[in-house]
């Protein structure tokens, strides 16, 4: 019998174009986590699902790994973010976050949950948010995901600070000296990721930073990942 399919609310985390008429894309659904969806004559569509959008899809499952993109009602075409190229460099990032840290075919609601966060506060603000408001997201996915590294403690024997710490971004994060390891960082760094992954990100959008926490927050994303996000190229070659 013919999978009659299912209405999800979705987020668009990619779309590429596939031969001169259709796309493909990658969508992060809170029940079914990362789909990849096959979108017939989607290059040829007036209301575009791009990057961010969140919209209601209809999926069904078809052979091979994509589903097949039936009906879609655009909810929020976060029409705002993208008159910022800097706002429309961060969504980016972040889609591309997500898509690297959620799984296919498991649920996937947290995630879900903070993108749209994150996409709603970069839809509403005026100007640009701060490096650290990105490094704050980079951090709660990591947390979320069950990666999430110490700051406040060593992460080899769990007691607080001292006067001296390292960071080693493959091993866990903050370590004491002796402990073994990374290098040399300020305890105000390792404070500020703490911060920044403790605060809600609606809090964070006028953060200023400025503590050297977000090149380590960067860095923790490379080191789960073994490289780097594509869309931070762009973002690099935007400062
Ligand atoms: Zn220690």
């Amino acid at each position: 019998m013919r999978d009659p399919g299912r209405e999800r609310q979705a987020l668009v985390l990619s779309a590429s174009p596939y031969g001169d008429d259709d796309r493909i894309l990658r969508l992060l659904v809170p029940e079914d986590g990362r789909v990849g969806a096959f979108q017939r004559g989607g290059r040829r569509k007036p209301a575009g699902l791009d990057v961010g959008v969140r919209a209601l899809v209809h999926l069904r499952a078809r052979t091979g790994g994509l589903e097949t993109l039936g009906a879609v009602t655009v909810e929020d075409a976060r029409v705002h973010l993208r008159r910022g190229y800097g706002r429309l460099a961060f969504a980016q990032l972040g889609c591309e976050l997500v898509g690297a840290f959620s799984r296919e075919g498991h649920p996937e609601p947290k995630l879900f949950g903070l993108l749209e966060t994150f996409l709603l506060l970069l839809d509403a603000v005026q100007t640009d948010p701060s490096a650290a408001f990105l490094a704050a997201m980079e951090l709660k996915v990591l947390t979320f995901a069950g990666v999430g590294a110490a700051f406040d403690r060593c992460a080899v024997c769990g007691l607080p600070p001292e006067a001296e710490m390292n960071f080693d971004a493959e091993h866990g994060g903050a370590r004491h000296v002796g402990c073994g390891g990374g290098r040399l960082v300020p305890l105000a760094a390792l404070a500020e990721l703490e911060l920044l992954r403790r605060t809600p990100l609606r809090e964070l959008v006028d953060h200023p930073g400025g503590e050297g926490s977000e090149p380590m927050a960067a860095e923790l994303v490379r080191a789960q990942l073994g490289r780097e996000l594509g869309a931070r190229a762009l973002l690099t070659g935007l400062q």
